[in-house]
């Protein structure tokens, strides 16, 4: 079947407005999906749920653990926890005193940027790097978003500042308590894969064993790890911007591989129907709210 748990609108580091990014997992048939906007869960008060796909509620939460950045993808969320919002909260400011810090450290190496510049390239009020690559090619500073980093964001650079996000274990934490499922995200694109290891320890639930970046050998590696721990595979896209995700959306996957993660995040009625396909859960409750 085909399947999406990981991908981004322009409520944080996409381009697509969530509607578009809807539109564009049902031209590309996928059957169940997320959104998982970066620290945010915005997205899903602003489209309606297709009738030809299900929808799971989630989210990317960005940590750093002994100098690792760890995206913690979360599923099945209620769309309005006090104790997951004040996490998120916590995160997004974070996020805005880092680009504070390193709009200063350009303005200090003479580039012409401002925050406004920033906060002009993003629609919601999540702010991060790649909105300052924007406002530097906006500004005729860069040509492209690969320079822009390469010139002036990564580490070395002048525009570098280290993330100071929360760690993963509280990211988990927080996701359990607002009772939804825990997965690590892009796991190859860890330095120190220990790390992995540590988090299945801490009541991490699953693995995002499928994913654009991973080579058969990184399949077969996560695939093994799922098995060690007992953790569920995921599958996604992280798709952000069709100009450098050309995949676009949309993962091809086992039914078997991804059975044990669909228990976990749709109700047992929708697994079992194959006639008409309902909205997930959450995505029900806030209808009945007017939310959507
Ligand atoms: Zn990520
Ligand atoms: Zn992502």
């Amino acid at each position: 079947m085909i399947v999406d748990f990981h991908s981004h609108t322009s409520q944080s580091d996409g381009t697509l407005a969530p509607r578009e990014l809807v539109a564009f997992m049902r031209e590309r048939g996928v059957e169940v999906f997320s959104i998982s906007d970066h620290d945010t869960l915005a997205a899903y008060d602003q489209f309606e749920a297709p009738s030809n796909a299900r929808v799971v509620v989630g989210i990317e939460i960005n940590t750093t653990y002994l100098g690792n950045e760890v995206h913690v993808l979360g599923y099945r969320l209620p769309l309005h926890d006090a104790g997951l919002e004040a996490l998120l909260e916590y995160n997004r400011s974070a996020r805005r005193e880092r680009i504070e810090r390193i709009v200063r450290q350009l303005q200090r190496h003479g580039l012409k940027i401002s925050m406004d510049d920033v906060f002009a390239e993003a629609d919601g009020d999540v702010v991060g790097r790649p909105h300052v690559g924007k406002a530097l090619i906006r500004n005729g500073i860069s040509g492209d978003i690969e320079e822009a980093f390469r010139n002036y964001l990564w580490r070395g650079r002048p525009g570098y500042v280290a993330a100071t996000h929360i760690k993963p274990h509280e990211a988990i934490d927080a996701i359990h308590a607002a009772g939804g499922v825990a997965v690590l995200a892009h796991p190859g694109r860890l330095k120190d894969y220990a790390i992995i290891d540590e988090l299945a320890g801490s009541g991490l639930d699953g693995l995002e064993v499928f994913y654009p970046r991973h080579d058969d050998d990184d399949v077969t590696y996560f695939r093994e790890k799922s098995h060690q721990y007992g953790l569920v595979m995921t599958a996604g896209s992280d798709f952000h911007d069709i100009r450098y995700h050309t995949h676009g959306v949309g993962r091809a996957v086992d039914d078997t591989d991804i059975a044990p993660f669909l228990e976990m995040v749709l109700p047992a009625v929708e697994r079992a129907a194959d006639t008409v396909p309902q909205p997930a859960c959450q995505l029900q409750e806030e209808e009945s709210r007017g939310g959507l």
